[in-house]
């Protein structure tokens, strides 16, 4: 996609969207990463940027780790009459944080995740794209749209984050001309947000340690490990830590597939986070109610032995 003429429409159609209502909500996925939560703040920015007279809330969840990134709005969506709901970074409405759909006039999605079906009344789909941010940086770039440069930071950030520092494969010569061109026209300065992005505790880095360390790996090059409550809270982490941690293990030779699962106490859910180097694991995922990208994916799962009926998959397929 990018510039031709086909989305060079929708756009116009997503601007000529927002030009038409004065309340806005949008909403993003549960369990938020950076690229969710930058996506939301910025496009709540942008609008308020160009019509400042226009009542816009980013909802959700908020995360502690990712305050940096912006402020969430709490809303009573029972008082809205007439509001446009856009969701972001999210295919379906089963996950979306915070909004619900019938209260609404009318929705927009804009997401980079595969979807087979059509949940809202306008779309920007494009799953070759590294981020949501960079799709929201189509927006401004394909519309007179303006933006400023905690704006442009915002986006950028969002851009880094979920491609991986430009690491994996949905990085093109789009997302880096994208990214360049909203630093040249903006320049912000990198090194706040590479420090709010990347710094760690120490107690951080050593339970990365420990999940190498303590990682099973089959000679089918599957690595796993189930981190338990107790080590949670030995290294002084949180539930969401080792998730957050899963890309780190991207390059090790002795591994095509892995994943982690981990207890969520308050959802009562055991999370999984899944990535791969080359299997498509999508589809697998899928199959356990969950989902997410051809190489990076997730899933929540009831019971103990739901994770090893998927890890087993995963290892089968790495056998394949
Ligand atoms: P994560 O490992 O949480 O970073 O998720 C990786 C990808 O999988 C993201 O694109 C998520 O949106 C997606 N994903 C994670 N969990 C689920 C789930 N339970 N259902 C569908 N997609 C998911």
């Amino acid at each position: 996609m990018g510039s031709d003429i086909l989305s060079n429409s929708i756009y116009k159609q997503i601007l000529k969207k927002i030009k038409e209502y004065d309340e806005i909500v949008i909403a993003r996925h549960i369990g938020p990463d950076p690229d969710a939560i930058a996506s939301e703040v910025a496009l709540r920015e942008i609008i308020k940027y160009n019509y400042p007279e226009k009542k816009v809330f980013a909802v959700g969840t908020s995360v502690s780790r990712f305050k940096h990134i912006g402020s969430l709005d709490k809303i009573d969506e029972s008082i809205l009459a007439h509001a446009l709901l856009i969701i972001l970074d999210v295919p379906k409405f089963d996950r979306v944080d915070s909004a619900y759909k019938p209260r609404y006039d009318y929705t927009i999605k804009i997401d980079h995740h595969p979807c087979d079906e059509v949940v809202c009344d306008l779309e920007l789909v494009d799953t070759e794209s590294s981020s949501t941010c960079q799709l929201i940086t189509e927006l401004i770039y394909n519309t007179k749209l303006k933006i400023n440069k905690d704006i442009a930071a915002t986006l950028y950030l969002g851009v880094v984050a979920d491609s991986d520092r430009f690491l994996l494969s949905y990085t093109t010569p789009r997302t880096l001309e994208l990214c360049a061109k909203l630093l040249n026209d903006y320049k912000f300065d990198l090194m706040p947000l590479y420090d709010n992005l990347y710094e760690r505790g120490i107690n951080e880095r050593k339970f990365e340690a420990y999940i190498i360390n303590n990682l099973t790996i089959t000679e089918n090059g599957f690595g796993y490990i189930k981190v338990t409550n107790e080590i949670i809270k030995e290294y002084g982490v949180d539930s969401s830590t080792a998730s957050n941690m899963v890309n780190n293990l991207n390059f090790i030779k002795e591994l095509k597939v892995w994943a982690f699962s981990s207890y969520d106490e308050k959802s009562e859910l055991f999370k999984i986070n899944i990535r791969s180097r080359g299997i498509v694991i999508n589809e697998i995922a899928e199959r356990f109610n969950g989902g997410g990208h051809k190489f990076a994916s997730g899933a929540r799962l009831k019971t103990e032995s739901d994770v090893d009926a998927l890890f087993k998959t995963l290892d089968d397929a790495c056998k394949e």
